[in-house]
């Protein structure tokens, strides 16, 4: 590649304030990778208050003439609003970006220690819950709320390669199943079954057969999180149960502001922290821009430039070990643009 066309979607809230500041992160690295050609596209929940639509027609377009992009965050309503519909959700289904990939590191005081958190935590991403078909009626009880839950041989299949693959390059080599068949013994039975058969799989060759496999039930998964972290290495999940797993971890390594993620299909990859639109700090310039800027790395990465992805981590772990400059989440007093200065002088 000569240009690294990279979709920009910053969307609502502090996606606003921490994607420029990826944007800067990923032009500092100059030569160590393709000219990059930011693209700005419209997304989220303010934009769909002025036209109606939450995912523009041109945005989806224009992403599929990019090599990558970067999502910030929508602010989704807890209410229903007629029409409205999360542009995330849609655009990892569009683009068929059914891998949501989320390390969560710990920064060793010093840098020759091993991190007391290393993981990563592997959420299916197209279906479980998330398909949204949820229906409500009147009945003598009242009114009666479903949802369906899908879970497919197929998903299941290729988030396990997936996690599997991931492990194979992990000094650890530990997969931990995550799920509830106890209660859910068919959509989670499915889920479980299937990832466990993967190594046997004859395509697979056998290439996975030096790895260890767990499973573990997701409420004492999250138990077991908080007290001995180190049991886990790669964690595989369905969606709901990965979303909710992934912001937990994040607590273990001080804050939402710091877990980066990507959402990555055979042929394209969206890096997006792993945080929401933060109303309660948008606007006041003082959201951590690291989730993006790793986000940004780990986007890179997967493209195959492992030394801009280097740089930009470094300079990420060498700021926080420091910890003179840290945005209010990590318990300093800096701005999102005073860390960012941090990060650039040392990428
Ligand atoms: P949130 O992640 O936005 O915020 C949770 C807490 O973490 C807040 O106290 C927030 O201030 C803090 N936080 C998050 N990111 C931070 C950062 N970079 N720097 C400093 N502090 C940070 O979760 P929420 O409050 O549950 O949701 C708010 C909105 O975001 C909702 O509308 C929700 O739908 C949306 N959301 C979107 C996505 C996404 O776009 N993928 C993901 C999660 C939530
Ligand atoms: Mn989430």
């Amino acid at each position: 590649r000569s240009s690294l066309k990279i979709g920009l979607i910053p969307a609502d809230g502090i996606g606003k304030e921490v994607i420029p500041a990826a944007q800067k992160a990923i032009e500092a690295l100059g030569s160590d990778i393709p000219k990059p050609e930011f693209v700005p596209l419209l997304a989220g929940f303010e934009y769909f208050t002025r036209h109606g639509e939450a995912l523009p027609e041109e945005t989806v377009s224009a992403l599929k003439e990019c090599d990558c992009a970067l999502f910030g965050a929508v602010s989704s309503p807890s209410r229903r609003v007629t029409g409205y519909s999360s542009p995330i959700v849609a655009l990892r289904k569009i683009l068929d970006l059914y891998a949501n990939i989320r390390p969560v590191i710990s920064v060793a005081a010093n840098p020759a220690d091993k991190p007391d958190v290393d993981l990563v935590v592997v959420r299916e991403n197209t279906e479980c819950l998330y398909v949204k078909q949820e229906t409500i009626t009147t009945t003598e009880n009242g009114r009666e709320a479903r949802a369906t839950r899908l879970i497919t041989e197929r998903a299941s299949r290729r988030i396990g390669k997936m996690a599997f693959e991931l492990a194979l390059d992990r000094p650890r080599k530990h997969v931990t199943i995550i799920h509830k068949s106890n209660v859910l013994s068919i959509t989670d039975g499915l889920f479980r079954e299937t990832v466990r058969a993967v190594p046997q799989l004859p395509e697979v060759n056998g290439r996975f057969d030096g790895i260890t496999i767990a499973e573990q039930l997701v409420d004492s998964a999250v138990y077991r999180l908080f007290r001995e972290p180190q049991i886990y290495d790669v964690m595989v999940a369905p969606n709901l149960y990965g979303d909710i797993i992934s912001d937990a971890a994040a607590a273990l390594v001080g804050s939402l502001g710091l877990v980066p993620s990507i959402n990555a299909g055979d042929d394209f990859v969206m890096g997006e922290p792993v945080h929401g639109s933060a109303p309660d700090i948008a606007g006041q310039g003082i959201a951590n821009p690291i989730a993006s800027i790793r986000s940004a790395a780990l986007m890179l990465r997967r493209l195959g430039y492992a030394k801009g992805a280097d740089r930009l981590d470094k300079a990420v772990d060498e700021v926080i070990r420091e910890g003179r400059v840290l945005t209010p989440d990590l318990g300093g007093h800096a701005k999102t643009t005073e860390v960012l200065d941090e990060i650039l002088k040392r990428i």
